[in-house]
């Protein structure tokens, strides 16, 4: 009898220790973000510039993790970062967004909540100061998922959305890329933008959300693949949250965040195995440059490209955290 109250007493004590270490080693919350993939060399990047950017991917990194540390959801965490990578001018997105053929700025975002498959989006709006959260009204306050020119600034202003003059997106950085390109239009545009996050909040919750200028000397209303649910922009709490940055119209074809999403889902494949196979075998077949950054479930973070370069960061709850430009 004694043997066997010391063995219940044993395992139990076991069990209390297994479960304790195992809590110790979940990943609580999680964030990665970008701010864009392309030719991005090091010999390109002075020092200071190196360090402002790094600067500004700390600040932004900063803001999502005191939200997700603080028991905020993933949504306010991908909407905040995304806000001030936003109102940062090195970006492709919000103030820093590229000029289109004609001169104008054109922006596309988009947002997905993993917690039911809710997602809005908006594209070549001109006049909202922070697309990002457009595309939040969108998902929480209208029944459609995407909205675009005329119409969604107007929806958005009706919900309290700043809307801006168009001349706020004015950047030199943005008009002198315009005027080089229109000098010689062979000229691939070398460095892509846009931003994007994605997180695992503490209540297991993923979100993904994704916003740009798109691509500098675009056309004829051209959008790219941000606004695109299952292109730029997906989260599924089964699987994954992902936000790719890159040549919009590859991201498109290959629908590439839902790619990663369903080979995880139907085949059984690991987020790595996943993002592996759609970026460095599917699209680099084929020539489509860029890159994604993505969390699954467990919170694991994968940040890759198959260019040379790619703005990003990434942190979780058990202390872990990076920042980095370029391809090591
Ligand atoms: N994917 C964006 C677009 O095609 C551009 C980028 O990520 O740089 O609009």
């Amino acid at each position: 009898m004694k043997v066997k109250v010391l063995l219940i007493l044993t395992f139990f004590i076991w069990s209390c220790a297994d479960r304790a270490s195992k809590s110790e080693n979940k990943i609580e919350w999680a964030i990665a973000l970008h701010g864009g993939a392309g030719n991005i060399v090091p010999e390109d990047y002075s020092q200071d510039q190196r360090e402002a950017y790094l600067h500004e991917l700390n600040n932004a990194l900063d803001i999502g993790k005191n939200i997700l540390a603080g028991g905020g959801t993933s949504l306010d965490a991908v909407e905040q970062v995304i806000r001030y990578l936003e109102d940062c001018p090195l970006f492709n997105a919000g103030k820093g967004a590229v000029f289109t053929h004609d001169g104008r700025n054109e922006l596309d975002a988009a947002i997905m909540d993993g917690n039911g498959l809710r997602a809005g989006a908006v594209a070549g709006v001109g006049d909202i100061k922070n697309p990002i959260s457009a595309a939040r009204l969108v998902m929480d306050k209208s029944e459609h998922v995407f909205l675009v020119g005329k119409g969604a600034s107007k929806f958005a202003a009706s919900q309290g959305a700043e809307i801006v003059d168009s001349s706020y997106f004015f950047t030199e950085k943005s008009w002198k890329s315009l005027q080089k390109v229109l000098a010689n239009e062979t000229l691939k545009n070398k460095k892509m933008g846009t931003v994007g996050c994605v997180t695992l909040d503490k209540y297991g919750d993923l979100a993904a959300g994704t916003s740009t200028g798109g691509m500098t000397n675009k056309r004829y209303g051209r959008i790219g693949d941000v606004p695109v649910i299952g292109a730029g922009t997906y989260a599924n709490n089964n699987t994954c949250a992902v936000s790719a940055t890159g040549h919009g119209e590859f991201f498109i074809r290959f629908t590439v965040s839902h790619d990663i999403s369903t080979l995880m889902e139907y085949k059984g494949l690991s987020l790595e195995q996943s993002a592996d196979l759609v970026i460095h075998n599917k699209l680099e077949k084929v020539g489509g440059k860029g890159g994604i950054i993505a969390v699954d479930k467990f919170g694991n973070i994968i940040l890759t490209m198959n260019t040379s370069g790619m703005f990003r960061a990434f942190a979780n709850s058990k202390g872990e955290q990076g920042v980095s430009i370029f391809k090591e």
